[in-house]
């Protein structure tokens, strides 16, 4: 069988660092692309757009990077205009990926909000419906951690875990109950989990807790919206390069990132998309909500 593009690319970015994962590296957070040792692939090159989203006008959270990257341009070539949500200090990411959705053709809003207060939520999702002019789907992507502190309960900083449970949690309600006046039958919302709701880490405690509570949210959600024709469904990622991991992690860490999946291998963003654009999708996923679809490199997700 040939080696998809998208493999290749992946396999290519951790074997060119000499048996590690990737070079240590730290960066501020929220961090950014250009600042990263390689770049992450996010379908740049690969992902063929299949007219699934046609005319779909969607909102993605932490949209300028990373997994939320991928999905925008994924997103923009199966034909839905993009609202991207990041903060101020990404605009240079932002402007990226808006560039390469306008590049396929479809109409980027950029929305730029810290989203740890319920009124720049709010903000927010006035915003993208303005610039989008309707709102189908909402991709609640932004997310944060921090683990480069002391490990377990005894090392955890309350305004780190503030900072994550505002970003991961209270945020991700606030978006949903802004954005629902504005979602109709056959609209959906995605959220996006993490293989730490399963099995977490000591080093992440309290990210690992928001995680496993948006997959309470999700089922909850779905059952709550599922009468109005509402989806609501979420992705669980495993170990992803995208920046929030230099911008969170300590360098050490990065070196040996996601090399103890099944796969034996981090993932890169490109290969996230393709369980958006699934769950996006009116027809494909016409009958799936309230699930959890794992993208981890075979980490268990149950
Ligand atoms: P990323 O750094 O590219 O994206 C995260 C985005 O979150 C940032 O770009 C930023 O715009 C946004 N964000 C953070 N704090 C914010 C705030 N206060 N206000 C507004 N926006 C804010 O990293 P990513 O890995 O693509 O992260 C996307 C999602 O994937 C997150 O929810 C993360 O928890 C989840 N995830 C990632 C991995 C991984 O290994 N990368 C694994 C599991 C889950
Ligand atoms: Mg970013």
């Amino acid at each position: 069988m040939n080696t998809p593009d998208v493999v290749r690319n992946a396999q290519k970015l951790v074997s060119d660092q000499e048996g590690k994962s990737f070079p240590p590296q730290e960066q501020t957070p929220p961090g950014l692309t250009g600042e990263m040792t390689p770049v992450p692939d996010h379908g740049e090159t690969t992902w063929t757009g299949r007219d699934r989203l046609t005319g779909l006008k969607a909102f993605i959270t932490g949209g300028d990077s990373g997994i939320g990257r991928a999905v925008a341009i994924a997103f923009a070539r199966e034909g839905a205009d993009v609202a991207l949500g990041y903060m101020p200090e990404e605009q240079v990411d932002a402007e990226e990926t808006a560039r390469l959705v306008r590049e396929a053709g479809r109409t980027a809003v950029l929305v730029p909000a810290d989203l740890r207060t319920h009124a720049e939520c709010e903000r927010s999702i006035t915003e993208a419906v303005e610039g989008l002019g309707r709102l189908d789907v909402l991709v609640n992507n932004a997310g944060f951690h921090w683990s480069r502190g002391e490990e377990g309960l005894a090392g955890l900083d309350l305004d780190d875990v503030e900072r994550t449970l505002r970003t991961n949690l209270h945020a991700v309600i606030w978006l949903c109950k802004a954005a629902l006046p504005h979602l109709g039958e056959g609209s959906c919302i995605i959220n996006t989990s993490s293989v730490q709701a399963y099995d977490p880490s000591t080093a992440l405690i309290d990210y690992a807790a928001t995680k496993a509570a948006i997959n309470n949210l999700t089922v909850n959600l779905a059952a709550d919206l599922g009468p109005k024709g509402i989806r609501v469904n979420a992705v669980a990622p495993g170990p992803i390069w995208t920046p929030l991991q230099p911008a969170t992690r300590k360098a050490s860490d990065v070196e040996t990132f996601g090399a103890d999946t099944p796969l034996g291998r981090p993932g890169q963003p490109a290969e996230m998309a393709g369980a958006y654009v699934f769950l996006a999708s009116p027809e494909e996923a016409s009958y799936v909500s309230g699930t959890v679809v794992g993208v981890t490199g075979g980490k268990p997700v149950f």
